[in-house]
């Protein structure tokens, strides 16, 4: 039986390489979206992928949503909470909201999906969740302690669950992706591009395929023994 794929944000950037990536394995996949119908009905076009629209920060609208796309699909067996967002400004300069939309996007977005498939997974004994974080909750970045601490979180979050799942063949891990070629950083000024691909050993900006293959192996059979780890897919920018 084909594996149930849940891909949050893969509409756009990353999760859309994803949710194509993990179709292309076999997978039936759904990939959910915040608000943004033009691209997901778009990407609905070009893949025949199913989207479902909520926000991951609701634990609610979580519970309802994947309550509908188990009843289109079945059940969930990999996660990949992608679905995030950057709010970005000084810390002088942010405001309590501009901190509490990313952690509730970013961090609690993380939880409130993991927590409403985590019974389900335990239940069938096989569960794969890939958290994707940032290199910069590895190494922080100037004006994002917000992304930055929510990031970060995510990690740790990776790592204790991981020993939850380990004995209920459940794998928990996260991915660092370093600066991907996706509409968000193809936006900035041409020069500023170019100054952070001067930082990047491999001299490019990422891929978003590149990302997906990396969640293609972590949601694979073949990666049971792979749990609790952080994959750094950053082209060597920034080395743990
Ligand atoms: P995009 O901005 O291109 O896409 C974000 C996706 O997340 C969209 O589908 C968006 O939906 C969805 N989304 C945003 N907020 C919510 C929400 N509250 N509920 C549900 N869905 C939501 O992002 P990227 O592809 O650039 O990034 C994907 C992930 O990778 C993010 O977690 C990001 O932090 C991380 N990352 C990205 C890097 C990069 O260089 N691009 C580098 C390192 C990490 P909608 O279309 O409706 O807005």
């Amino acid at each position: 039986m084909a594996r149930v794929a849940l891909v949050t944000g893969g509409t756009r950037g990353i999760g859309a390489a994803i949710a194509k990536a993990l179709k292309a394995q076999g997978c039936e996949v759904a990939a959910t979206y915040g608000g943004n119908d033009e691209a997901a009905k778009a990407f609905t076009d070009e893949t025949g992928i199913k989207t479902y629209k909520w926000s991951v920060g609701d634990y609610d609208a979580c519970k309802d949503g994947i309550a509908e796309v188990e009843a289109d699909l079945g059940p969930v067996d990999i996660l990949v909470n992608n679905a995030g967002i950057t709010r970005d400004a000084p810390f002088h300069k942010m405001s309590p909201q501009q901190w509490q939309e990313v952690i509730d996007t970013n961090l609690t977005g993380v939880f409130n999906m993991t927590h409403n498939l985590w019974g389900g997974m335990r239940k069938r004994k096989f569960g794969r969740v890939i958290n994707i974080s940032s290199i910069n909750g590895q190494k922080g970045q100037f004006g994002q302690a917000n992304y930055s601490a929510a990031k970060a979180g995510d990690l740790g979050f990776t790592k204790a669950l991981a020993q939850e799942g380990a004995r209920a063949g459940i794998t928990v891990n996260a991915i660092c992706p370093g600066y991907i070629a996706t509409d968000m950083v193809m936006a900035v000024p041409e020069k500023v591009r170019e100054s952070i691909i001067g930082q990047i050993p491999v001299g490019r900006l990422g891929e978003a395929e590149e990302i997906a293959r990396t969640v293609v192996f972590l949601a694979s059979d073949d990666a049971g023994f792979v749990t609790g780890s952080t994959m750094t897919v950053n082209g060597g920018q920034y080395l743990t």
